[in-house]
């Protein structure tokens, strides 16, 4: 994995306030989701606007790509053009009267040509799902829809990296779930995303490195399990331990969990227990999970699933699987969390079909294979165009 941002050393105190950062060193990968964790006033939000050079430190050095940035005003511009950032209040960000200026902001500041924005703007609509909003006025819509122009303001530039402070916060349940999906896919895509939250579950589920600040330093950036797993760190930064560690932990207490791994999902636990009704041989027979690939859906095989009775749970996963799916009438069953809960159906005997595209259909693929391995269930994923042959 490249590194594609480093902060070394960095020490900042506000002109008149407090420390804020204090000899704190990051190394962010390629393709890596990241969790900034701690209590108010830890620091995260000042950390964070290091990354783009809108804050300069007192001492210590922002390297990018290999380089330390000298803060110069051509090499901030490309700095924010690979950096994207998007603040906790989507109020902060959004500038223009409609959605569409909005989105286009950036690209039309960067010299992209009119079809060139027209074009980012478009897809990047698209990704963010907001495809025939572009002339509403920005400010009368939800606060999830206006976290997802920021976001898609930020998308129009094709960042490397993605910086979104409190990603969820001030969203309802639904809405933010959304968003974090909307973050898993764009790993996906290979861009690279730091948040920062003190939503302890949302960071253990989420992320893939946990750096856990107080007091305007880094104590601990590790793996979920271990990163919360270190109680006293968690008592001196006033978080609590994610529901899932604690359920673990009782669970092992009680001997009824033997599993190296800590899980990370209810799915997880529910395979864990589930490996132990394999072993008795007291489970269900499995159900299946059919795999199709949204760009190859015509309306006569959806024809076909609608009409099918073995199969009545339908997931969309991605934003190109969701909006064709609506195109062609598909009620979804599931829009989000798709392949854990398909699974959780899958492990009681029920059948369904996950439409999706792209990169994500190998994702499929693999949590399957790793759920499989890891609970000794033999769930089996079906290309859609082998079940039409055999069916
Ligand atoms: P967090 O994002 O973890 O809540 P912040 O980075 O916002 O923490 O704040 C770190 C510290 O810096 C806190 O003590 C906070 O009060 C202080 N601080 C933040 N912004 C400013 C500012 N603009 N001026 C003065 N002090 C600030």
């Amino acid at each position: 994995m490249n590194c594609i941002l480093e902060l070394k050393k960095l020490e900042y105190q506000y002109p008149n306030g407090p420390k804020a950062l204090n000899n704190v060193s990051l190394r962010v990968m390629q393709g890596e989701k990241i969790a900034l964790v701690g209590p108010n006033g830890a620091g995260k939000s000042t950390l964070l606007l290091m990354l783009n050079g809108m804050l300069k430190p007192d001492s210590g050095a922002v390297w990018f790509q290999g380089e330390p940035i000298s803060y110069t005003r051509r090499e901030l511009m490309n700095l924010r053009k690979k950096v994207g950032f998007v603040f906790q209040n989507p109020d902060h960000q959004i500038i223009a009267p409609t959605v569409y200026q909005d989105v286009a902001f950036g690209p039309v500041n960067l010299d992209y040509t009119e079809e060139e924005v027209e074009k980012s703007v478009t897809e990047a609509l698209m990704y963010v799902g907001l495809t025939g909003l572009e002339r509403r006025p920005p400010h009368n819509l939800s606060g999830g829809e206006k976290k997802k122009v920021a976001m898609a303001g930020v998308l129009a530039m094709n960042p490397d990296l993605l910086v979104f402070d409190e990603p969820t916060s001030g969203l309802d349940p639904e809405s933010a779930r959304s968003i974090m999906e909307l973050l898993d896919e764009l790993q996906h895509a290979g861009k690279s995303i730091i948040i920062s939250t003190h939503d302890v579950e949302l960071a253990y589920t989420w992320a893939d490195r946990i750096v856990l600040m107080n007091q305007g330093k880094i104590i601990t950036s590790s793996k979920p399990a271990d990163a919360f797993s270190e109680r006293e760190l968690l008592r001196d930064a006033k978080l609590s331990k994610p529901i899932l560690v604690e359920l673990y932990d009782a669970l092992c207490e009680l001997g009824m969990a033997k599993s190296e791994k800590i899980p990370r999902s209810v799915l997880d636990i529910v395979g864990m227990l589930n490996r132990e009704c394999h072993r008795s041989g007291s489970c269900k027979p499995s159900g299946f999970i059919i795999l199709a690939d949204a760009e190859s859906l015509t309306e006569d095989l959806v024809e076909k699933i609608v009409h099918n009775e073995a199969i009545k749970i339908v997931g969309g996963m991605g934003s190109v699987a969701k909006k064709q799916a609506e195109a062609l009438g598909i009620s979804l069953t599931y829009t989000h969390g798709v392949i854990d809960k398909c699974l959780l159906k899958a492990i009681s005997g029920q059948n369904s079909l996950i439409i999706t595209s792209g990169g994500m259909i190998k994702r499929v693929l693999s949590r399957v294979e790793g759920f499989n391995a890891e609970s000794g269930n033999t769930i089996e994923v079906i290309p859609f165009s082998d079940y039409l042959q055999n069916n």
